[in-house]
């Protein structure tokens, strides 16, 4: 059978850019064009950043939240799980242990929790960049203050997924919330210093490949410093318990998308597609993808973290051989970027 998209039409894209049209057809590509596309993102990835990823480690410290997204396990109408705030020793020092083992990115990710004030993450931001650690933060919508109290305390990048880039979609699977204020926050963080980070949960049910599309789309228009896709897996106890999950084939076009399109992002290999394929990550990576993070959740609380439920938890030495399998070479986030 012939093929539409061949190495021609990619060198084509890739020098003259891709239209929306052009992006549907890498979402919808067969097998043998896949494995083309992923070439492609790999040859993007060894241009751009050498054959190298890093890995970076999160702490998930807070966990109750005040919204009542849809799809997610830690809404604030589920009464099934523990809710927990993290000691900010505790969370400095396992903080110590990612540095330890050689992580100098650390990622500190929470639910929409009211549990702490910006003087207390602020302290804990600054004990972990003290250590000459670089900050990642996940943690929802604030105020602007706060957001200068971080970025004085060391924080510089902020993760804010915008979910999906369908305005109907989104007002469903987030009630109480828009599509357009979540876009002018990512643009607030950029105004306020940090590297910003987006993008969508893939398998939404209703969503499109129209609409996934016009996530590329968005966050070109962003200028976005990382991209990433996470494939949906229903959580117990929400409304979507019983939805069906997201395409991994689907997600890891996306992956090579995102690198073929938006090029010179971090995308992470995101612990969806193992808990969903064998090799899940190692795919991610031959799509394009360059960072994964290891989870460092203290073990007796990270199921209460309930993105998805059955969570698959990323180990370091996982993570380790997983970049090693790809054919990559562990460097760190600040290496990475002197090639
Ligand atoms: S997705 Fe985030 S904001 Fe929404 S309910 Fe879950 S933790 Fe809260």
């Amino acid at each position: 059978m012939p093929l539409n998209i061949d190495a021609s039409w990619i060198e084509n894209r890739l020098n003259n850019g891709f239209s929306r049209d052009d992006l549907k057809s890498v979402l919808l590509s067969s097998d043998r064009e896949a494995d083309l596309l992923y070439r492609a993102a790999r040859e993007v990835r060894r241009e751009l950043f050498g054959n190298r990823a890093f890995i970076r480690a999160v702490i998930e410290f807070a966990n109750t939240c005040r919204c009542s997204c849809v799809y997610c396990g830690m809404r604030k109408e589920n009464t099934e799980i523990l809710r927990f705030t993290l000691d900010p020793d505790e969370i400095v020092s396992v903080a110590e242990t990612a540095l330890a083992n050689g992580i100098r990115t650390f990622f500190l990710q929470a639910a929409e929790s009211e549990e702490y004030n910006a003087e207390w993450l602020g302290d804990v931001i600054r004990r972990i960049s003290d250590m000459d650690m670089m900050v990642l933060l996940c943690v929802g919508i604030h105020s602007e203050d706060d957001l200068d109290y971080w970025f004085e305390a060391g924080a510089r990048k902020f993760i804010l997924k915008h979910e999906t880039s369908s305005k109907e979609l989104f007002e469903e699977m987030k009630p109480g919330f828009l599509l357009e204020d979540r876009i002018r926050w990512l643009r607030t963080l950029r105004k306020h210093g940090y590297h910003i980070g987006s993008g969508p949960l893939l398998g939404f049910p209703g969503q499109t490949v129209d609409s996934l599309a016009d996530d590329l789309i968005l966050m070109k228009n962003l200028n976005v410093d990382m991209s990433s896709v996470s494939v949906f897996l229903p959580a117990k106890g929400t409304p979507l318990e019983n939805s069906p999950v997201g395409d991994v084939d689907l997600g890891l076009r996306f992956i090579a998308a995102m690198r073929l399109f938006l090029k010179n992002t971090l995308i992470p290999a995101t612990s969806t597609f193992e808990r969903l394929s064998k090799d899940g990550q190692l795919q991610c990576f031959n799509a394009g993808a360059n960072v994964i993070t290891v989870n460092m959740t203290p073990s007796r609380l990270r199921d209460n973290y309930e993105l998805y439920s059955e969570r698959f938890y990323v180990g370091l030495d996982h993570a380790r051989r997983t970049i090693m399998r790809a054919d990559l070479v562990e460097t760190t986030e600040a290496e990475l970027f002197n090639k």
